[in-house]
């Protein structure tokens, strides 16, 4: 379904955006993953999703905090291979502290690399995807773009602005053929989650099993976390044509967290 198209996905050395990755080059897609990590297990990630997908895959180091690198990893990519069909801004990172004790310091990093990343990653991709009258763009929200919770200011702050973002953009391209949408994972056990996981045993003397299921009952009522590939599968149906009237919303997938 997705051959011949480019995808970039940001934040896709791990976790939920390599799952995404995975998802759209099994569906065909060719693609740039983004993110930090050592460079040797980089190259044989980018190495065996293309081999077992037969596409092209390319990596960029780019740093999303930094708003030069943010549009370059976009402006690069058209260069080297021609256009950009797919955007997934999956790149995020978390802090966690009440808003009187929260460093400055970290807010903004939370703020540049959640939100204002997604920002400039779609301004520079979308003059080309008008100009072709195709294109996905899929934020990776989260529950935390609809509701709050304690500790994290800057992260559901940057979160409820992806999901205004999406929307505006939505609008603006509206009767074109570009959808803009948002999926709002709940507990997803990536290594963002798992040092949550951590402090809270460390917390509360719990050994690592039963902070997991503590974690889980305090929010998520399946009891189960959402999976990296179950996130993937949305991201391919959103690229699809069934889905080309599917525009401006968030989509949680949260074990049933937002119907308490
Ligand atoms: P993760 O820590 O496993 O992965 C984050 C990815 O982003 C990594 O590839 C990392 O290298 C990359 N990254 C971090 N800072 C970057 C920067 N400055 N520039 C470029 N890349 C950078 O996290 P995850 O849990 O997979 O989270 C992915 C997204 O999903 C985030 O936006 C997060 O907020 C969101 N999310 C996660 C959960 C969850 O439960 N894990 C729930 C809801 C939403």
């Amino acid at each position: 379904m997705l051959k011949d198209k480019v995808a970039v996905v940001t934040g896709s050395t791990s976790g939920i955006g390599l799952g995404i990755a995975r998802a759209l080059a099994a569906g065909g897609s060719d693609l740039v993953i983004n993110g930090f990590g050592e460079a040797t297990v980089i190259e044989h990630l980018r190495q065996e999703i293309a081999g077992a997908y037969g596409v092209r895959v390319a990596f960029s180091g780019a740093d999303l905090s930094k708003p030069a690198e943010a549009i370059g990893l976009i402006e690069h990519t058209i260069r080297e291979l021609g256009h950009i069909d797919v955007l997934v801004n999956n790149a995020g990172i978390q802090h966690v502290a009440p808003v009187q004790d929260f460093p400055v310091e970290r807010w903004d990093a939370v703020i540049a690399i959640n939100l204002t990343a997604v920002f400039l990653t779609t301004r520079a991709v979308l003059p080309q995807m008008l100009a072709r009258d195709w294109g996905r763009i899929i934020n990776i929200a989260s529950v935390h773009g609809l509701v709050a919770s304690v500790d994290k200011s800057a992260y559901v702050a940057s979160k409820h602005g992806v999901v205004g973002l999406t929307k505006v953009v939505a609008l603006e391209t509206a009767a074109t053929g570009i959808t803009c949408n948002a999926i709002c994972p709940g507990w997803v056990l990536t290594p963002l989650v798992q040092k949550q996981i951590d402090s809270l045993a460390a917390r509360e003397n719990l050994d690592p099993e039963e902070a997991k299921v503590k974690l889980l009952g305090e929010k998520q009522p399946s009891l189960e976390f959402t999976t990296p590939e179950q996130l993937g599968a949305l991201a391919v149906f959103l690229c699809s044509d069934a889905a080309a009237q599917l525009n401006g919303v968030a989509l949680p997938v949260d074990g049933g967290w937002l119907a308490r």
